[in-house]
């Protein structure tokens, strides 16, 4: 048996490895995160950080450092396809993914985790069965690093979820997106007062059915510079390969269709290119663990439906995992079932029993997503009552 080299090894340093990473070194373990990528990187996202994440920052002591990144909101404006508008209250922080990222990677490394860039993982060693490393393509050489447990936050295309048999590709669990910087956005100043009382949007363009499309500020200065975070997430329709969806070509029907869109973009630059992304949801509800093995993140499909906070989901995992893996050693027990079991009693699990409930809520809100119509007279709604745009959020 050769030599183990970590405790714990992470593959992928997204939030999910960070964070896991942080809390692990936190309490003094041995902490190695990999990732294919030089950081800083980008990533697909809307760049909204919602209330949970911002907790685990803080936990993590990188509050303040996230507060002068960011632009925080406090309200969505929801747009249907008619044209018809409610604000409803809801609180976030916009910060451009590449930053956030970067941060919770440094803070990663303040508390004691190294970080290899350019690092491909292409693969998991087992001995017994057992997963006891990984194997890594860096510099065009490869080779073997061993550790007692290995977590997988290698994100939705994830190649340890695969290489250990728990990725399920469930169609119907799967959406589709895209997003971009913006510059020169015009928000409507009736409603943003400044930085610290911004405003997202929410469009339901029937071009994206079932789907939506946003546009947040995003990163100090989002709101004064006009610094926008544009994208838009479609469900796999019945049928159609996401993709064979022309998206871009829908965003530019959008711009064109929509009075709201074109005030606040109609003279704005795009400054990035679009960048794609999967998510998969937890309705693939899979297995989280093997014989020294735990998933994280969108490796894990932790994602809730519909909300679209899967960073939120991904803290929440890596602390569960960090702690998992925590007990694991003092116990030295790695196999999955143990690993499973440990993971699952974490009291940072929010009543999973309520799965079946927000999937049941997610097909309904999907089926109201394909009807125009029905979208206009829900917006109405929550225009009359704000109760009903604050309960659909939080559920
Ligand atoms: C279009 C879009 C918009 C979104 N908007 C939001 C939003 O506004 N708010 C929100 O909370 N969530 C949003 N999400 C979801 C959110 O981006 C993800 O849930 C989140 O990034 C998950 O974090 P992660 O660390 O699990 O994965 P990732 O952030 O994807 O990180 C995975 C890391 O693993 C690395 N990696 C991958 N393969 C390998 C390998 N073989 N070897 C080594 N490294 C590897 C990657 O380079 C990457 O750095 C959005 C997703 C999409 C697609």
């Amino acid at each position: 048996m050769k030599p183990i080299e970590r405790d714990v090894i992470i593959v992928g340093a997204g939030p999910a490895g960070t964070i896991c990473a942080s809390y692990l070194a936190k309490a003094g373990t041995d902490v190695l995160i990999l990732d294919k990528e030089v950081f800083p990187r980008d990533k697909a996202c809307g760049d909204m950080i919602t209330e949970n994440v911002a907790n685990h920052v803080a936990k993590l002591e990188a509050a303040d450092k996230l507060d002068r990144m960011s632009v925080f909101m406090n309200q969505l404006l929801l747009v249907s396809g008619s044209g018809n508008e409610a604000l409803v209250p809801f609180e976030c922080y916009g910060t451009r993914r590449r930053e956030f990222d970067q941060l919770m990677l440094e803070t990663a490394q303040s508390w004691g985790a190294e970080f290899r860039a350019g690092c491909r993982v292409v693969g998991l060693i087992r001995e017994r069965g057992a997963i006891c490393g990984v194997r890594v393509v860096s510099g065009g050489i490869e080779s073997e690093l061993r550790c007692r447990v290995v977590i997988g936050a290698d994100g939705a295309f994830s190649v340890t979820a695969k290489e250990a048999g728990l990725m399920k590709e469930a169609p119907e669990a799967m959406s589709i997106g895209m997003s971009a910087y913006f510059e020169g956005a015009r928000f409507d100043r009736n409603i943003a007062i400044g930085q610290y009382s911004a405003y997202g949007t929410v469009f339901f363009d029937p071009g994206v059915a079932p789907g939506y499309i946003w546009a947040f500020p995003s990163g100090d200065g989002g709101v004064l510079r006009g610094h926008c975070n544009v994208g838009l997430v479609v469900d796999y329709t019945d049928g159609a390969r996401p993709d064979s969806m022309d998206l871009e070509e829908r965003i530019r029907q959008w711009l064109a269709r929509s009075t709201r869109a074109s005030s606040l973009l109609g003279s704005a630059q795009q400054i990035t290119p679009w960048r794609r992304g999967k998510i998969t949801y937890l309705t693939q509800n899979m297995k989280k663990t093997a014989d020294g093995l735990i998933l994280i993140g969108d490796a894990a499909s932790v994602m809730e439906p519909l909300r679209g906070d899967g960073l939120s989901a991904a803290a929440d995992s890596a602390r569960a995992a960090a702690d998992t893996a925590w007990e694991a050693m003092k116990q030295q027990n790695f196999t999955g079932e143990f690993l499973q079991q440990v993971y699952d009693a974490n009291p940072i699990h929010k009543n999973p029993a309520a799965l079946e409930d927000r999937l049941r809520h997610r097909r309904l809100i999907r089926e109201t997503l394909h009807d125009p119509a029905a979208v206009d007279r829900a917006v109405e709604a929550i225009r009359k009552d704000q109760e009903v745009g604050k309960r659909l959020l939080k559920d």
